[in-house]
């Protein structure tokens, strides 16, 4: 049995790593250096022409990030994948990695706010179109693809509206016309392996569920290995053709010793090489403690995201529940069947009966969850859009988005469910006193 073909649960302890060659260590060293000392002046000019692959500096590649790398490549199924400094710098990555001035990405609406941003204001100053469509309709993808598209960017389970995203279908209409599908996974690690159902790219947020405990912030870029960039060669000029910035390397022709990996090794030495959003080593390892339990975490992070979405749905403050299970429209809960396994994840969103007010009052009445911006905490959350993430938003946004004024969104997390239910009692209870 190859190694890699081990579930996900044995995977996220063993895979990348066994014990350290010098000294034996069982837990990852955090190896917390710039540098590393060549053999040879022909050892150092073998690893610069990438003739052998090994360690030259921090920025581009890490002992300890790497373990972090073959730890979720494996996991996902992936062939090789890339630790940067947050989620936001993988999804840039993921797109500059293949788009330039002059093409264009088409990417699904529903987004977290901070995608949305880069794709409408940053990477368009950049002269990367983004055209943004409806997911309801997978065709929609196709529709606005032209010759200059080079991915389609989706979320596996965006917020508020929590739809999970028809990646099967999307994914088959890319590789009819040639064009890769990224995913945003942060809100379902393992209930999801976008890559099984034609994903070409897989990107995180690693500091939410990966992480679990709230310390770190980071991203990973993992490479599917499943997409023909030479099949498509015009479309992919950043890949197989010349690359001026590495003596006229092309990245498909320059990796065929050493598998499919030309999206991934040349996002590392050309992107984290010239704009620098390297992981440090010390959140390499904190991810790596949260990645060792975040199977077992997932499961309960869902089993109880459940309970309160089943337990939210009875109450009479309660107008409208959102999880991925218990969507009203049949396509939507097909989809989740579809794409989630083992869970439908830790994220609900509810709305009162009252309106802003009670949003309000319901936050400030809670004492266990903690009110903050932030979601895939081993601690539940709580936040209230309307007043905090999408208050600059009009009232016709607001109602776009689906964060409406008297939305709650709740990142659960792995408490006593018990608990849970009490504070939200409690916060339930503040919110009709205020509606009076
Ligand atoms: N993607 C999703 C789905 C997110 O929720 C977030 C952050 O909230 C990001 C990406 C960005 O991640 P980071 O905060 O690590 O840059």
């Amino acid at each position: 049995m190859s190694q890699n073909s081990r579930n996900p649960e044995t995977l996220a302890l063993h895979a990348g790593y066994r014990a350290d060659p010098t000294t034996g260590s069982v837990a990852v060293p955090i190896y917390q250096t710039t540098s590393y000392q060549f053999e040879s002046t022909d050892h150092a000019a073998d690893l610069f022409a990438l003739k052998e692959l090994g360690n030259i500096y921090t920025r581009i590649m890490n002992p300890t990030c790497d373990v972090l790398e073959k730890r979720v490549a494996a996991i996902e199924g992936g062939a090789v994948a890339l630790a940067v400094a947050s989620g936001q710098a993988a999804s840039a990555y993921s797109i500059q990695n293949i788009a330039q001035a002059g093409d264009n990405i088409v990417s699904a609406t529903d987004l977290y706010g901070g995608t949305w941003n880069l794709f409408a204001h940053t990477l368009r100053q950049q002269g990367i179109e983004v055209r943004f469509v409806d997911p309801s309709d997978p065709e929609n993808f196709r529709r606005a693809t032209d010759a200059k598209t080079r991915a389609y960017y989706a979320e596996t389970l965006p917020n508020p509206k929590l739809h999970v995203f028809p990646i099967g279908e999307v994914a088959a209409i890319g590789r009819e016309v040639g064009v890769p599908l990224i995913v945003d996974n942060t809100a379902a690690p393992i209930i999801c392996r976008p890559l099984e159902h034609g994903a070409a790219v897989v990107v995180y947020s690693t500091t939410k569920y990966i992480g679990g405990h709230g310390t770190s912030i980071g991203g990973l870029i993992v490479d599917g290995g499943n997409f023909d960039w030479e099949a498509h060669a015009e479309r992919f000029p950043l890949l197989t053709q010349p690359d001026p910035s590495y003596h006229g390397a092309v990245w498909t022709e320059a990796v065929k010793p050493l598998g499919p990996i030309a999206y991934g090794l040349k996002a590392r030495v050309t992107l984290l090489r010239d704009l620098g959003a390297a992981m440090s080593p010390f959140n390499a390892f904190q991810f790596i403690q949260g990645l060792e339990t975040l199977p077992l975490r997932i499961r309960e992070h869902s089993r109880n995201g459940q309970q309160v979405a089943e337990w939210l749905r009875d109450r009479p403050e309660v107008a409208r529940v959102i999880y991925p299970s218990l969507h009203e429209d049949a396509e939507q809960r097909r989809r989740a069947e579809t794409y989630l396994k083992g869970g439908f994840g830790g994220l609900v969103g509810f709305e009162l009966k009252d309106g802003i007010e009670a949003g309000r009052a319901f936050i400030d009445g809670l004492e266990l969850l903690y009110h903050v911006a932030n979601i895939g905490d081993a601690r539940s959350l709580a936040i209230h859009p309307a007043t905090t993430t999408h208050s600059q938003l009009t009232a016709e946004e607001l109602q776009a988005t689906g964060a409406t004024p008297s939305y709650v969104r709740l990142s659960i997390g792995i408490e006593h469910i018990d608990d849970i239910l009490a504070d939200l009692d409690r916060g339930l209870a503040a919110a009709a006193k205020a509606a009076g």
